[in-house]
């Protein structure tokens, strides 16, 4: 399937590395104009930069981080003031603090919601604000099957998961009425940094549990969340795309 975002500014948070980068750089190679956002890994957003070629001219990245409300405050002004508007955003930064329950920090609870939770409500608050106005927009969080199984050592991450899905279905019937759609991509086991430091029996486990025996990759992802912001997915919102090998 071709996709074509020429004409429309997309954001991207956690843009620059992992999934979020796959997403970035799909979105690139279909005309967009891209504003990818990090946190502090510098060395990843020049390295991204760097490495674009086609739509290098297209592209913006700017630290944001998600858990700051003055700072994605700045950021909007900021897409607002150089771009006008936006079409497209997607929710895609995401930490993980693995504990048992029992064992797990107040702070890793924390810094796990505030990101993955908070973040996305506090990056859509803002969104839907401009998207309102014009009366389009499309808005992709990424949640994960964590959110639907729930997982032994990872209860915070599961639950931010979780809450991303029903934060998508509510927001999705408040904004219907502005023609902007609000959806979910699922993706199960990619092979990113996110699980690079999971020991290996660890991930010949996980490997075993996908039906089509093979880790994702950013790509099986990234053209999933450029189908739900596309024309061809007017007719979809609320909705859970899995991407995750039949998991
Ligand atoms: P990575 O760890 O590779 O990248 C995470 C990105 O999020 C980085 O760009 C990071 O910025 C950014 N980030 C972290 N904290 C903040 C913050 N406070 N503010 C702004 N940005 C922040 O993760 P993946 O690419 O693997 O995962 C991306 C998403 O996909 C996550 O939401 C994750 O839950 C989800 N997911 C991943 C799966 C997988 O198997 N990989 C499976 C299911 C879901 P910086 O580069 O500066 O650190």
């Amino acid at each position: 399937m071709q996709f074509d975002f020429t004409d429309q500014t997309v954001i991207v948070t956690g843009g620059t590395r992992g999934i979020g980068r796959g997403i970035a750089e799909a979105f690139l190679n279909a005309g967009a104009t891209v504003i990818a956002t990090y946190l502090s890994n510098q060395d990843a957003a020049e390295q991204f930069q760097q490495d674009v070629t086609a739509g290098s001219d297209r592209l913006h990245v700017r630290q944001c981080d998600v858990t700051r409300l003055e700072d994605v405050e700045n950021f909007y002004k900021f897409v607002c003031d150089t771009f006008e508007t936006f079409h497209v955003l997607v929710n895609n930064s995401g930490i993980r603090r693995d504990a048992i329950v029992g064992m797990m920090t107040e702070e890793d609870w924390k810094d796990v919601v505030d990101t993955n939770l908070t973040g996305t409500f506090t990056m859509s608050k803002l969104a839907v604000q401009n998207l309102s106005r014009k009366r389009y927009g499309r808005i992709i969080n990424i949640t994960s099957p964590v959110g639907k199984f729930g997982f032994a050592g990872q209860a915070n991450y599961a639950a931010t998961k979780a809450g991303q899905v029903a934060f998508t279905k509510s927001l999705s019937k408040e904004v219907a009425s502005r023609k902007i759609t609000v959806n979910c991509v699922s993706p199960g086991f990619i092979d990113t940094d996110f699980i690079a430091d999971l020991p290996d029996d660890q991930k010949q486990q996980y490997l075993e549990q996908v039906p089509l025996k093979r880790f994702g990759t950013v790509e099986d992802v990234a053209h999933c969340v450029l189908f739900l912001a596309g024309r061809n997915a007017d007719y979809i919102t609320g909705a859970v795309l899995e991407v995750t090998g039949g998991l």
